[in-house]
């Protein structure tokens, strides 16, 4: 039986697009189906392979950016000078077919089990995977709380801003935007360091929970503001998705 869970997620899969839909200017969901999805958790991920006319082949990574239970979907940034994003944001259509293997990840997931409270520290695309977890929340009916503290460059790159603007009891939602901010902008407007930490994580006495999900630096500087605040290393869990992407 194990071994037919193990050969399951490591089958590559043929998965058709169903829809697809613009986040922001440089960012878009994917929507997929496939025939045998056996199910995800929250924050895992799957690999994409395209294979090119001519048999060259390129694999990359994506978190899963629906919740257990919602057909699979994946949300990527179009990196202009990468191999496999241009493609995904610009070329492909509904009813194209790519392949996937998945899901993949047992450490960067939650289950509404694991209970909180939740600090959730997105930079970027690294949203993708703690939509995930805040979707697989609010469908569990877990009252969990949760903070999350949201880097992107500009509002313009906000990915999934209207789902996060809309008010969910018990979810407090902190943006700081790094490059460009709206006139009139009171928020945050610099990268996460040590001073935003303090004043947005959760009093160190009450054991949250902490998932730091992005670009490589970007992760490295949220754990290790963390860990000087005082939260355990073995609370805060990361997803680096490599050097690029703030
Ligand atoms: C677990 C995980 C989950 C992820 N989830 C997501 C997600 O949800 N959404 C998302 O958008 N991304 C996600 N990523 C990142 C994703 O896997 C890809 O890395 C990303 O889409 C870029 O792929 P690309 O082929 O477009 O770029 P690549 O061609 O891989 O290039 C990436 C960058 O590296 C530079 N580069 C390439 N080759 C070289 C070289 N030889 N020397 C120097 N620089 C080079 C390029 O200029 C480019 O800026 C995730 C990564 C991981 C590991």
């Amino acid at each position: 039986m194990a071994g037919t869970a193990v050969r399951g997620r490591l089958t590559w899969q043929t998965a058709t697009v169903g829809s697809v839909a613009d986040e922001t200017p440089s960012v878009r969901t994917i929507f997929l189906e496939v025939p045998d999805w056996a199910g995800h958790r929250a924050g895992q991920h799957v690999d994409v392979r395209l294979t090119a006319e001519d048999g060259y082949q390129a694999e990359r990574a994506y978190s899963i950016a629906s919740a257990p239970g919602e057909p699979l979907s994946i949300t990527v940034e179009r990196l202009d000078d990468g191999e496999v994003s241009p493609y995904l944001t610009e070329e492909l259509r509904a009813g194209d077919e790519i392949e996937v293997r998945g899901p993949i990840g047992g450490y960067f997931v939650w289950d509404a089990a694991d209970g909180g409270p939740l600090l959730l520290l997105a930079g970027g695309s690294g949203i993708v995977p703690l939509r995930a977890i805040l979707r697989h929340r609010e469908r569990s009916g877990s009252a969990v709380p949760v903070r999350l503290l949201y880097s992107s460059r500009s509002w313009a790159d906000v990915i999934y801003r209207d789902e996060l603007d809309r008010p969910s009891d018990g979810v407090t939602v902190i943006h700081t935007l790094t490059r460009q901010q709206p006139p009139g902008w009171t928020g945050y407007a610099r990268r996460v360091d040590q001073e935003m930490i303090a004043e947005v994580a959760w009093p160190v006495a009450q054991a949250a929970l902490a998932y730091a999900c992005g670009p490589t630096n970007f992760v490295e500087a949220a754990a290790s503001a963390l860990v000087a605040f005082g939260y355990l290393p073995r609370r805060i869990r990361t997803e680096r998705f490599g050097a690029t992407g703030q």
